[in-house]
């Protein structure tokens, strides 16, 4: 019997799915959009439109600014305020460019018809460059340039495409509604998925907290398994839920038994991993040329005006999305972008959603409120929890010594910020927090080194 989760740590939070019945709605578009030329990970794009440029929903603003970076398009139609700097969720400064709204006008090719196309083109490298023009990233969290990801070095070779349905984040639903709502488009997206990277066994792992998705997909995976090709190799596999089940390691060990090292890419065990999300979008950049430029976004939490999926077009202020989930009600002390345990604090409210922005999660007073931290009592529940093999303990005291030497010798650059062990520990101490400060500047120092060699 195939394996169903995954080896080391773990924890097993409240999944709060309280928007899992609310469709998909498309919003109203916002009066102005700031589309950020960084929201992947790599080189930002570089802008190739200019203030007063009258632009198309489709058409590309900026191209990418090298290997690892990728095309960026209009999500609206209307016309080029400015092309500079906006702020980010953080506060921080991002290349941008403002378009004001006029309209709803897209290029000309763009197929915007419900109408499935299931013929997968014989040519891999034919769908690679449209999944590229398409602007596509993982949209699984980490953004990174679809097409590269397919793009094994010399020597590494594809053997199992995981589909990551996982959504083991508590409170997300976007997924998990794209899965009920597009569930034939995920699936030919992943047929597409796996032409590219030479028709491999494809598995769309799902976890056993979402019966429904697994039945709906189990169905449309037999309905389109005659067309044979890719299809022929496509399996929907329930896995037993279990936080960070999500993270790309703990879903390879969880669905092929391997464990990808320290130091080590997904490909050198086999593997590629993108997320039901990502699988959509290259449907709909390869079938219906259609690019990335508008994705589902869950607003949620115990506070929340109403529970929301949302689909949003890309650079949408984050304010006008809660607005159409029907506002911030007076109580609520925190947004969230993402999920409770790898989101990020929202401090700008006006910063635009981002093509991997999936879920804004808003809490009360009492949801933030931490417990006063104590000293460290070794129960050793945090290492126990951590997916990574770490000793978060460990780590926390060499990190308040600035020993990063140590810190490296004990991995902390294998972190990957899931936050199990804050969860888990009884002494409040604020594990997560202090381990990633220590990871960020232990991967410098690696860095650094790197460059003076
Ligand atoms: S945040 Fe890092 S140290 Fe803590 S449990 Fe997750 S991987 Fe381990
Ligand atoms: S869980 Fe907290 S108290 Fe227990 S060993 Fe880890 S840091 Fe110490």
């Amino acid at each position: 019997m195939a394996r169903r989760t995954f080896s080391i740590g773990g924890i097993h939070p409240d999944d709060a799915k309280l928007s899992r019945n609310a469709a998909i709605e498309a919003i109203p578009l916002p009066s102005a959009v700031y589309i950020s030329l960084a929201q992947h990970i790599g080189a930002p794009a570089k802008a190739v439109v200019a203030p007063g440029d009258k632009v198309k929903a489709g058409q590309v603003i900026a191209e990418p600014g090298g290997f690892v970076s990728a095309f960026i398009h209009s999500s609206v139609s209307g016309t080029v305020k400015s092309v500079g700097v906006c702020k980010d969720l953080s506060g921080k400064a991002a290349p941008c460019v403002e378009i004001t709204v006029e309209g709803d006008e897209w290029v000309e090719g763009v197929d915007l018809t419900p109408d499935l196309v299931t013929d997968i083109p014989a040519d891999g490298k034919a769908i690679l460059e449209k999944i590229r023009l398409g602007g596509v990233v993982g949209l699984g969290g980490a953004t990174f340039p679809t097409h590269v990801k397919l793009s094994p070095p010399p020597g590494k070779t594809c053997e199992m495409l995981i589909i990551n349905g996982c959504e083991c984040e508590p409170y997300l639903t976007s997924d998990e509604r794209t899965m009920l709502e597009k569930g034939e488009q995920v699936v030919v997206g992943t047929a597409l998925l796996s032409h590219v990277l030479g028709d491999p066994h494809a598995v769309i792992a799902v976890e056993d907290n979402k019966p429904e998705a697994i039945a709906h997909l189990r169905g449309i995976v037999e309905r389109l398994r005659p067309l044979g090709g890719p299809y022929a190799g496509i399996e929907v596999r329930s896995l037993m839920k279990k936080y960070p089940e999500g993270g790309e390691k703990q879903l390879i060990d969880a669905v092929m038994g391997r464990q990808v090292k320290s130091g080590q890419l997904p490909i050198d065990a086999g593997a590629v991993v993108q997320n039901i999300c990502t699988a959509l979008a290259v449907y709909e950049a390869v079938q219906k040329n259609k690019p990335l430029v508008e994705n589902s976004v869950t607003v949620t939490g115990k506070g929340a005006a109403r529970q929301a999926n949302l689909l949003v077009r890309v650079g949408t202020p984050l304010r006008h999305v809660i607005d159409c989930a029907g506002g911030l009600p007076d109580s609520i002390a925190k947004v969230v972008s993402g999920g409770p345990m790898m989101g990020k604090a929202v401090v700008n409210l006006d910063a635009p959603t981002l093509k991997g922005t999936g879920g804004l999660l808003l809490l009360t007073e009492a949801e933030t409120r931490r417990g006063a931290e104590g000293s460290c009592i070794r129960c050793g529940k945090c290492a126990d929890a951590c997916p990574m093999g770490l000793e978060p303990f460990l780590l926390n005291r060499l990190a308040r010594a600035d020993r990063n030497d140590e810190l490296e010798a004990a991995s902390v650059q294998d972190c990957i910020q899931c936050g199990c062990c804050l969860y888990t520990c009884p002494a409040n101490i604020p594990l997560l927090d202090i381990i990633a400060v220590a990871k960020a500047r232990v991967l410098g120092i690696i860095k650094a080194r790197a460059a003076a060699k």
